[in-house]
């Protein structure tokens, strides 16, 4: 009995995943969400948005020490991003498969059929994001829709108040 009120989810991960803006301006959307349905991922929400230098730098503060970080932050704020949160059994490491190496050159070499493969061209520029455990999937989800149920509060919200006071 108890089962039944959670066999709706029972099983199922969630994970984060953005298509980044040289994947949305490339038009790679529809065959991304394609191979995503696919493998069998729902997707529970979706939302374009883009990134400023502040939220991207959020985002990726455990990059903020690397020699790539100015680059990253120039190249995730330069357009739109579609932003996603899937839901499977296995999704983190599902999701992370299916994009294939962060290396988009490498990618093609040694997981042709990746989406990396596919949208990328470089290390940099591999046209979709993924988080990279279960921890990063909580705390990424939240960055973009907020966790309610934890109390705190949605960035466009605050950034709304911000603006009032
Ligand atoms: N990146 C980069 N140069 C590097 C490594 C990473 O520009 O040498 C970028 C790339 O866009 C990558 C992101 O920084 O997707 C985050 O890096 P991470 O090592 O977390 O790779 P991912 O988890 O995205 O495969």
């Amino acid at each position: 009995p108890v089962r039944s009120l959670t066999s709706g989810n029972a099983g199922k991960e969630r994970t984060l995943a953005m298509i980044k803006p040289d994947g949305v301006s490339g038009n790679h959307t529809e065959k991304i969400k394609e191979a995503i349905l696919e493998s069998g991922f729902g997707i529970a929400k979706e939302i374009v948005t883009s990134f400023n230098e502040d939220s991207a730098s959020r985002f990726y503060a455990e990059h903020s020490l690397k020699k790539f970080f100015v680059s990253l932050i120039k190249y995730i704020t330069r357009g739109q991003v579609l932003v996603m949160v899937l839901e499977k059994e296995n999704a983190v490491a599902d999701w992370r498969s299916l994009m294939g190496p962060t290396d988009a050159q490498e990618a093609k070499i040694s997981h042709p059929n990746s989406i990396r493969a596919m949208c990328g061209l470089n290390i940099e520029q591999n046209c979709v994001h993924g988080s990279d455990s279960l921890q990063s999937a909580r705390r990424e989800i939240a960055f973009f829709f907020g966790d309610m149920s934890s109390g705190s509060v949605n960035f466009s919200i605050l950034n709304y108040i911000s603006g009032l006071i």
